[in-house]
């Protein structure tokens, strides 16, 4: 539908690990053949699942449980 977009799409939720690193939830299209992920800034960890529900608890699991600390000083 957005033709040359060939990004991920805008973040729909974030959550916060415990030490500030940042989870955030996508989805990559909202229709029947949507893929939701997640990647933490801080361990530079990821996952999707075609599953919402599974992925958004996947999602809180990880920042409940991740104790690095937010790329203050990345270089990009
Ligand atoms: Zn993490």
């Amino acid at each position: 539908m957005t033709g040359k977009n060939n990004s991920k799409s805008e973040p729909v939720m974030r959550f916060q690990g415990l030490m500030g690193a940042i989870v955030t939830v996508g989805v990559t299209d909202t229709g029947e053949y949507g893929v939701w992920y997640w990647h933490c800034n801080g361990c530079i960890d990821s996952h999707d699942d075609t599953n919402m529900d599974r992925l958004r608890d996947s999602a809180n699991e990880h920042a409940a449980t991740c104790r690095a600390l937010p790329p203050e000083h990345a270089a990009a």
